[in-house]
């Protein structure tokens, strides 16, 4: 076989098999953009678990016309410039590859309209060259990505897509866990017509509270101990359940660095370290946890679907955790047994 460069297609085919692996990872990205792109209003439409239909409808800032066709292209992106920023990231994406891969292996169309542009315009990539056609459309300020018929022309993937009651649970965890970490943006999400959640936005503590609970449960919330800590550049807030309210599995696991949502072992260990004998070692403690720190401190650019990072100064983010979590543990079992010693005397 003679060497020979792969047309755009199959090589957005190819590069879509790490990030799109299933309905759920398209709303995740989708979404993610919405984000990046500055909305507070996020209506996310499902039909039959997504193997029919994802649409997700933002007013964030929208594209302009004639950067739709780039929008679509691969290793296109507005949100880095050089190596750089690639190490201090501060947005959800980077890679300049989800729409592309996305549009590769599904009907895509992309519709947008920037504030300042008088109308809306319609982009679609074709062919096996994903040469882009573009028309006039009508749409209000913000975007549209519609994704129909999702791996129709990738039978292998197909096949691995569950019954869209499983693929729509999938895509409800996405949006529960984007939604405890961007508390001010509505999300709206639908399925075959039917709104199935409704997370308002939530500003003051009594919001916040009211979202957590219709996120993580009543029970949650009731068990919550409230944390807060920094240290030379490291900020650790959220909630730790109360031992007491440890689970038989990590449904309720939920840690974000910088505000992207992590499955990060560093993390999990320094918070089980955290909750040492308080939890048998067949239970799971529950938690939403945020760890911010500077964006140069911690490598996103680790796996393509950017569920990993890598902290520069490892072992001091995991004695640190160790150390807030087992310090608010603490004070909540003194505070308990403070509570009912005044019980006793009165
Ligand atoms: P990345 O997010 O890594 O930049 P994507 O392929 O996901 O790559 O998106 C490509 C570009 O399209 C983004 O950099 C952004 O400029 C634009 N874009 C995508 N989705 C939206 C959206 N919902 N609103 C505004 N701009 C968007
Ligand atoms: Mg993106």
């Amino acid at each position: 076989m003679t060497i020979a460069i792969l047309p755009p297609r199959l090589a957005n085919q190819i590069a879509a098999g790490e990030v799109v692996e299933r309905p759920a990872s398209v709303v995740k990205e989708l979404v993610e953009n919405s984000i990046d792109a500055g909305a507070n209003k996020i209506v996310i439409d499902i039909e039959q678990g997504g193997h029919k239909r994802i649409r997700i409808i933002d007013n964030g800032k929208g594209i302009y016309q004639d950067q739709l066709s780039l929008a679509l292209s691969r290793h296109a992106t507005s949100k880095i410039k050089d190596l750089d920023d690639l190490e201090s990231i501060s947005s959800l994406g980077f890679r300049g590859e989800a729409l592309a891969s996305i549009s590769s292996v599904s009907r895509l169309t992309l519709t947008s309209k920037p504030a300042d542009q008088e109308t809306a315009w319609r982009a679609m990539a074709t062919g096996r060259e994903m040469e882009v056609d573009i028309q006039p459309a009508a749409h209000p300020d913000g975007t549209t990505i519609d994704v129909e018929d999702l791996f129709f022309n990738t039978p292998a993937r197909r096949k691995f897509l569950r019954t869209h009651k499983t693929e729509f649970s999938h895509i409800d965890e996405v949006i529960r866990r984007i939604a405890l970490s961007k508390l001010d943006i509505i999300f709206t999400l639908n399925h075959n017509g039917k709104t199935v959640r409704q997370y308002r936005g939530a500003t003051t503590d009594k919001q916040v509270e009211k979202r957590l609970a219709s996120i993580c449960s009543q029970a949650f919330v009731d068990n919550a101990i409230a944390i807060d800590f920094e240290h030379q550049g490291l900020h650790l807030f959220g909630w730790v359940a109360n031992p007491n309210f440890s689970r038989n599995q990590n449904d309720l696991c939920y840690s974000y660095v910088n505000g992207r949502m992590m499955r990060d072992k560093l993390i999990n260990h320094a918070i089980r370290q955290a909750y040492g004998e308080r939890l048998t070692h067949d239970s799971y403690p529950a938690f939403v946890l945020f760890l911010n720190l500077d964006f140069d401190q911690v490598d996103v650019n680790v796996h393509p679907a950017k569920h990993e990072v890598r902290f520069h100064h490892a072992r001091f983010v995991h004695d640190f955790i160790v150390s807030a979590i087992s310090q608010s543990l603490q004070q909540d079992i003194l505070t308990e047994h403070d509570s009912e010693q005044a019980g006793q005397t009165t």
